[in-house]
């Protein structure tokens, strides 16, 4: 397994292709670097007792000890194992934790392969387990890329007046293929070693160009990575905390007529195959959000419970009802994804599938409570979350002082301690990142809101319980 140090010194040698506040750089740039932090969380914590039994798996392929953000899950208790993790690493990457996204997608393809070649007579499982092993042995970092530019929101990739709004093949040569389009909201792309590709949606059959997945390095020549950072307010030394580091990269990510080579292509034509790549994708992603959106909810208690305490409210009926408000919607998302681990099927391949019903349900109703539960935040925290004083005044030698004592509330919590929980509230709430991109990451990343009804309602029996209706009505008609 990689070292932080190991995964930094080799983005440092990629070749600069980001675009960042105006200008090219590199993957040595202090943003870019600052951005990994949460990556590299999961590097540092795999020797950490606590950690080491979530963090690390057994290959498959391989038997060999290998990071679990690059397992191919083949039990319920890899899925329970890799949902705990996700809740638990989030509370010390400070939110998103990044890596799931590469693991989610490898876990997709690795289900979906083999049918693929069974039905077609290709060769593609053998091109995916060739990059599966370099993935596990070199414990690589990929960005997982489905979403693309989609144009017009009512016309197919074949229908769009510019062609380039789904990614797909522009040129077929004898040892792969030239690919062109854009795929959009590619977190962690800057800092990551490769980038995987899948299909948005289903294709026609007219649509076989746009069925393309593969994976590439994140420099190959072509790919132009246009980058947006997300931080949370910077600190003065003194006044320094965890989450002051806590921060993200999106990218727009271009590709401008780049060469895949055939032993790196997992689908290519196959049209009706399209779909179930974009779907088990989703599925694994959203059975992530079970871990991950639980882990975010708990840094949103965790500072809601401390505020009230120090604002000396903590015992207040009103404050009590939002907390366990807090804590259901939380437990009942990380219940969702138990239920989808424990009611979990097995692909062909032996990859372990999250149950879809359970998957979606609880990432349903983590996305309709994001936005209400910073609001229970915000309530509880007044507004000086907005107003604090910035660190630079609170080490003010004039005017310090005052800052100081007007931020302390109840007797017996130090002023510094006051100050510390409402900068991490003023961050959560109005920190760039954590009010930007999680609230809208919250809502639509894995899909939007309408792409977990359609999963729902697409695997739910409501033959059944419109039974259980007629039945009880005494409706005897079919
Ligand atoms: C912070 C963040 C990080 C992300 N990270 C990644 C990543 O790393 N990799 C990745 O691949 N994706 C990523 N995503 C993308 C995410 O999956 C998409 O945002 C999501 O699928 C919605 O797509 P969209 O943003 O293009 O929204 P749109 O498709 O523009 O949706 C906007 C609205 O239009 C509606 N709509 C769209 N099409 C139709 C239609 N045909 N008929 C009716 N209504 C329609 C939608 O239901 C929605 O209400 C990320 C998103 C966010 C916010």
């Amino acid at each position: 397994m990689r070292t932080a140090k190991q995964y930094l010194e080799k983005l440092a040698a990629m070749k600069p292709n980001l675009y960042l506040n105006g200008e090219k750089v590199g993957r040595d740039h202090e943003a870019v670097v600052r951005a990994s932090h949460a990556i590299r969380v999961t590097f540092g914590l795999v020797n950490d007792p606590e950690f080491e039994p979530l963090l690390t798996a057994t290959s498959h392929i391989s038997g060999e000890k290998i990071n679990r953000f690059t397992h191919i899950h083949q039990s319920a208790d890899d899925l329970l194992k890799k949902q705990e993790l996700t809740r638990k690493i989030c509370g010390v990457a400070g939110g998103c934790v990044q890596r799931c996204m590469g693991c989610d997608m490898m876990n997709g393809i690795s289900a979906a392969v083999k049918d693929l070649d069974a039905a077609h007579g290709t060769h593609y499982e053998e091109n995916f387990l060739a990059f599966l092993k370099k993935f596990q042995e070199e414990d690589l970092v990929v960005a997982g890329s489905q979403t693309d530019a989609k144009g017009d929101r009512m016309k197919r990739p074949s229908e769009q007046w510019d062609p380039d709004q789904y990614l797909h093949v522009v040129e077929r040569r004898e040892d792969g293929v030239v690919v062109r389009g854009c795929k959009l909201h590619n977190t962690m792309a800057p800092y990551s070693d490769e980038l995987l590709i899948v299909p948005t949606r289903a294709m026609g059959p007219d649509e076989k160009d746009y069925a393309i997945s593969f994976a590439i390095p994140a420099d190959t020549e072509g790919v132009h990575l246009i980058v947006r950072e997300a931080f949370s307010q910077q600190r003065d030394p003194n006044i320094d905390a965890p989450i002051a580091h806590v921060g993200d990269l999106e990218s727009m990510t271009v590709f401008d007529n780049v060469f895949v080579p055939n032993e790196r292509i997992f689908l290519n034509g196959e049209t009706e195959f399209a779909a179930t790549y974009a779907l088990n994708f989703a599925l694994f992603h959203r059975h992530s959000y079970t871990g991950c959106k639980p882990g975010i909810g708990d840094i949103i208690l965790g500072t809601t419970a401390l505020i009230a305490d120090y604002q000396g409210i903590r015992k207040q009926s009103h404050v009590k009802e939002k907390l366990a408000e807090l804590i259901s919607v939380a437990e009942l998302v990380y219940a969702a994804g138990i239920a989808s681990a424990v009611k979990s099927t097995k692909a062909s391949s032996g990859t372990q599938m999250p149950n879809v019903l359970f998957a979606n349900a609880g990432r349903r109703h983590a996305g309709h409570h994001i936005y209400h539960e910073f609001n229970t935040l915000c309530d509880i925290a007044g507004g000086i979350a907005a107003t604090l004083p910035l660190s630079k005044e609170y080490n003010h030698p004039e005017i310090g002082d005052f800052v100081k004592k007007y931020v302390t509330r109840r007797e017996g919590v130090s002023s510094e301690d006051c100050y510390r929980a409402f900068a991490l509230a003023g961050d959560l709430l109005t920190g760039e990142y954590s009010s930007v991109v999680f609230q809208v990451a919250g809502v639509h990343g894995g899909g939007s809101p309408i792409m977990e009804d359609i999963a729902i309602m697409g695997n739910y029996n409501l033959k059944e319980k419109m039974d259980i209706a007629k039945a009880l009505a005494g409706i005897k008609s079919e």
